[in-house]
């Protein structure tokens, strides 16, 4: 498997690339230019969740060409099974007004689709013009709540990926590609 130059203590921990540093950007610039051409003569506003999405949000803006800006929510779980009944706190608001504005919301992954549900309905409640999604990787074996998503870059297989800003337990998002994570590092821990 190439290792891309990263350090074997992490990468020790990676089963197989799922897509390279390549492949991404490609599709991100890809993604990019349909928004642009949708968007044209409009001002759009790209919401991000901190802090998976920070790889995708920083490419995808550079493959922007019209007037934007940009804002982050960060959000935490009350607990691990909270979480998975979605029931997630915002702790960090935006700090720009939504109100009127086209929206286009940016998700690094969904999977069930619980915690955009939620941020969705959140947003949605500031009256803007209109809001979209824009997911990179998409999960949909396990979603609960269908999402309709408007800008999709990849449909991938149930498994626990990381980098290109995904983490597991903080770590991984400095890898440029996605791989996916060792089952036996998801049961025993970072080698
Ligand atoms: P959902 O509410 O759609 O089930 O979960 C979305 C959140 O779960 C994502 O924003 C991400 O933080 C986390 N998540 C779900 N699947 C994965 C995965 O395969 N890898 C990583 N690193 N995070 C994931």
């Amino acid at each position: 498997m190439e290792d891309y130059g990263i350090n074997p203590q992490m990468m020790q921990n990676i089963e197989r690339v799922m897509f390279t540093p390549q492949q991404i950007q490609t599709r991100v610039e890809e993604l990019g230019n349909r928004i642009s051409r949708d968007y044209a003569g409009k001002s759009l506003v790209l919401v991000g969740v901190l802090r998976g999405v920070i790889f995708f949000m920083v490419d995808l803006m550079r493959s922007i060409d019209i007037p934007l800006e940009v804002d982050f929510m960060s959000v935490s779980s009350y607990s691990p099974e909270s979480r998975d009944m979605g029931l997630v706190r915002m702790v960090k608001d935006l700090e720009i007004s939504i109100t009127g504005q086209h929206v286009l919301f940016v998700e690094d992954i969904i999977d069930t689709g619980l915690t955009l549900h939620y941020l969705l309905r959140t947003l949605k409640t500031r009256q803007p013009a209109s809001i979209e999604v824009c997911v990179l990787f998409n999960k949909d074996k396990r979603r609960l709540i269908d999402m309709p998503i408007k800008y999709k870059g990849f449909d991938i297989p149930d498994y626990y990926v990381v980098g290109y800003g995904l983490d597991y337990r903080e770590k991984f998002r400095n890898l440029p590609f996605l791989g996916i994570l060792k089952a036996d590092v998801l049961q025993n821990g970072i080698d």
